[in-house]
């Protein structure tokens, strides 16, 4: 079905037991691989055996990080189908991300078309037991090799895949989150709205902290005055406080989750009142001491929907629902999960088959 040529490996790998799969530790048989330069531009796109890659260690993405990724997952429904979750949305962030690193821009019909065609060819890779997936890292990396500041003249394209199982062993579990108001991740005009290894890294520090204080995740606030909620860790925060819906604006330094997108649809027509704007902490934290924060969750393509259980800001803490998982957070996992399998009519026209 793709244009793509396929060099098929001679030494295929054991594939993992699906009963005990961690999340982006094993890669399968092959990836997808295409290389830009000046005169070419995108060019050379193929289908090869999964294996190292030899770089200089001049290269560009070692030194000043000009990297951009995605992530997505293809399922294998209950009557065999191999299905995509909006990846059009994926290609289309990738163009804005590309815009702000300087990276050359790809086409976002090709992209679609390169992971349909390394899904294809590894497609028997696809985990069937409930919860599991495949996930499909495409990214960039310039890879020239010289040590100046200025937008690197030749890249790499990638797409890697990876079997993963539930994000949870036992179904939804509601996480607890350390509401971090030393560091930040993202300030206007700076990258926080790009996908980005670069915002990654400037991460750890406070996902470390938060973890030594036995908290799963950190939730991030504004980068001026500490004072916004902008996103959890690597995924979109939502709050359910009296009969609203309440999900921090796209403007800059959030990073537009498909996820995000997806459930804003979904609530809307649902006949939730919903609400993009700015959300203090202190409201949270009211809300969630009068007794009308409802629930609370996190959105993205690993975990899909992930209930937060218990919020801790400075000397205080709050526990949402009981810390149990709410009937909203619930249906949504529900939904969605169940359009991504095939399981649910995908009414929105959400899913693209690998044929
Ligand atoms: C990828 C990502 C998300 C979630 O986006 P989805 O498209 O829903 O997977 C949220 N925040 C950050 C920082 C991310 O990198």
């Amino acid at each position: 079905m793709s244009s793509f040529p396929v060099t098929k490996t001679s030494t295929p790998k054991a594939k993992p037991d699906p009963h005990h799969l961690k999340f982006g530790r094993s890669f399968t048989d092959h990836m997808f691989m295409m290389e830009y330069d000046e005169k070419e531009g995108w060019h050379n796109g193929r289908v090869i055996p999964y294996a190292p890659l030899s770089l200089e260690p001049a290269a560009v993405v070692f030194h000043y990080a000009q990297e951009m990724f995605e992530g997505l997952k293809a399922y294998k429904s209950k009557d065999g189908r191999v299905l995509l979750f909006r990846p059009d949305m994926n290609a289309k962030r990738t163009t804005r991300t590309n815009q702000r690193l300087c990276i050359p821009a790809l086409s976002e019909e090709v992209m679609v078309e390169a992971i349909q065609a390394v899904v294809d060819v590894d497609r028997d890779w696809i985990p069937e037991k409930p919860g599991t997936s495949l996930y499909i890292r495409p990214f960039i990396i310039a890879d020239e090799p010289f040590l100046g500041v200025s937008p690197a003249a030749h890249y790499l394209f990638m797409i890697i895949l990876s079997p993963v199982g539930p994000y949870y062993e036992q179904g939804l579990m509601p996480t607890k989150i350390f509401v971090e108001d030393e560091y930040v991740r993202a300030t206007p005009g700076g990258t926080g709205e790009a996908k980005i290894g670069a915002n990654y890294a400037i991460g750890l520090k406070a996902q470390v902290k938060a973890h030594e204080k036995g908290y799963e995740q950190v939730l991030w606030l504004d980068g001026i005055e500490r004072k916004y909620v902008e996103e959890i860790g690597t995924s979109n925060a939502f709050f359910f406080i009296g009969d609203e819906v309440i999900t921090p604006p796209l403007g800059g330094t959030i990073l537009p989750g498909i996820t995000r997108d997806s459930v804003l649809h979904l609530l809307k027509d649902w006949g939730y009142k919903v609400q993009e704007r700015r959300i203090t902490i202190e409201e949270v934290f009211e809300a969630g001491k009068a007794g009308h924060l409802k629930e609370m969750w996190a959105t993205g393509t690993a975990a899909v929907i992930s209930p937060v259980g218990e919020l801790s800001w400075k000397e205080e803490k709050i526990t949402i629902n009981r810390g149990e998982i709410g009937a909203l957070s619930q249906r949504l996992y529900d939904y969605l999960y169940g359009v991504q399998t095939g399981a649910v009519e995908d009414a929105y026209g959400w899913t693209l088959e690998v044929k």
